[in-house]
């Protein structure tokens, strides 16, 4: 038996994505990066990558993680390249996607060898939340004016337009993609590919697939380009719990469950986004507020209802726990780092990685 904490990658869940990536890249003729910002657990690339184009990055060591360990196309893109990084992001890259015309101009030069491209803001985004918009007000992220933007279209073969946010409104995807094909149309033909970006819940359950491919498709068609798709929550979605064990349970006015993780440190997505982690079955007349270890006082991971009351040792699995949290976990209260275990086909569980006080410890100082 493997402790916990564990975060547990399932490759069957992730093959049950990967189906649909294939499907969808087969009927669309779109190609497909892992957007490694969401999702760099590279233990298990090997199950992806016969699925996937490549790796799309938004810095220096995610580039270089995604050309050394996953291989393929290789795109580069930062919100601001230091002068000191560009010629290696360029030895690593095949194609590199400057966020404003500033950027391209100062380094273009140095990255004659590959492609480049420019992140556009089409200034409107399917994101319900501030923090996470790309079309926000005063967005860094991206060019917007179409007339500066013909002004450098010679320098540049395409566009990385990356403004959804776990859309899984199909008809929303359309209206809009509809609206970039109006405002930027012009530059769009001068163009050999555009990246649609991630944040497409094209894996998520009754996703019309087929008629994404379709559109695309046409888009495709239309201004005669290569389209990719950078996903990252839709290629892992359901791919990993959070393995947990109750370490103390206490009353006030709720039962609270303690267990031996915490959500500040290894789920932090959810708390800067206010969301409640998830269990499954999620039923029974036990209620429960299970807390994570750290003194913060709001680390919390939600309340939740099991089928017998909680006691010292239980475990609890908590769910969609692949993207955006092993890439943001960290060491806050020091609180033992979950391990990474792989469940295989079979159902055998391997132990990638564990992490000990050293890692701790280095990572200080
Ligand atoms: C975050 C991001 C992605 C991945 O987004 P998901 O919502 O995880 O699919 C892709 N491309 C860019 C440019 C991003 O910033």
């Amino acid at each position: 038996m493997i402790p916990t904490p564990f975060y547990q990658i399932d490759r069957t869940a992730l093959a049950r994505n990967m189906a649909i990536i294939d499907r969808l890249r087969a009927a669309s003729g779109a190609r497909t990066l892992l957007a490694l910002k969401c999702f760099a657990t590279w233990p298990v690339f090997d199950a992806m990558r016969p699925h996937m184009d490549g790796t799309t990055s938004s810095s220096l060591y995610e580039l270089r993680l995604g050309r050394e360990k996953f291989g393929g196309e290789t795109h580069a893109y930062s919100v601001a390249w230091a002068d000191h990084e560009i010629d290696e992001a360029v030895g690593y890259a095949d194609k590199i996607i400057f966020n404003s015309i500033s950027q391209l101009e100062r380094f273009g030069g140095r990255a004659s060898g590959i492609a480049c491209g420019l992140r556009l803001n089409p200034r409107f985004s399917t994101s319900g939340f501030d923090l996470a918009d790309p079309a926000r007000k005063f967005s860094r992220l991206g060019e917007w004016d179409a007339a500066k933007i013909g002004g450098v279209i010679d320098r540049i073969s395409g566009f990385m337009i990356h403004y959804n946010c776990e859309n899984a409104d199909f008809d929303l995807f359309d209206a809009q993609l509809t609206r970039i094909e109006h405002e930027f149309g012009a530059l769009l033909h001068q163009v050999e590919w555009v990246s649609l970006g991630g944040g497409i819940h094209f894996t998520g359950a009754g996703y019309p697939v087929d008629r994404l491919a379709a559109r695309l498709k046409a888009f495709a068609e239309r201004f005669a380009i290569q389209i990719y798709l950078e996903p990252g929550e839709a290629a892992i979605t359901g791919a990993a719990t959070l393995e947990v064990s109750v370490l103390d349970v206490l009353e006030n006015e709720k039962t609270l469950a303690i267990v031996d993780a915490s959500i500040e440190a290894h789920m932090l997505d959810l708390l800067i986004y206010r969301l409640p982690a998830r269990v499954a079955p999620d039923a029974g007349d036990f209620p429960v507020m299970v807390c994570g270890k750290s003194c913060l006082a709001g680390d919390i991971f939600g309340e939740f209802r099991f089928p017998t009351a909680l006691k010292v040792g239980d475990r609890i699995s908590i769910l969609d726990a692949a993207g955006y949290t092993m890439v943001k976990k960290n060491w806050f209260n020091g609180v033992k780092m979950p391990a990474i275990v792989i469940r295989e086909l079979d159902g055998s569980l391997t132990l990638a990685r564990e992490f000990g006080y050293e890692d701790y410890v280095t990572s200080l100082g």
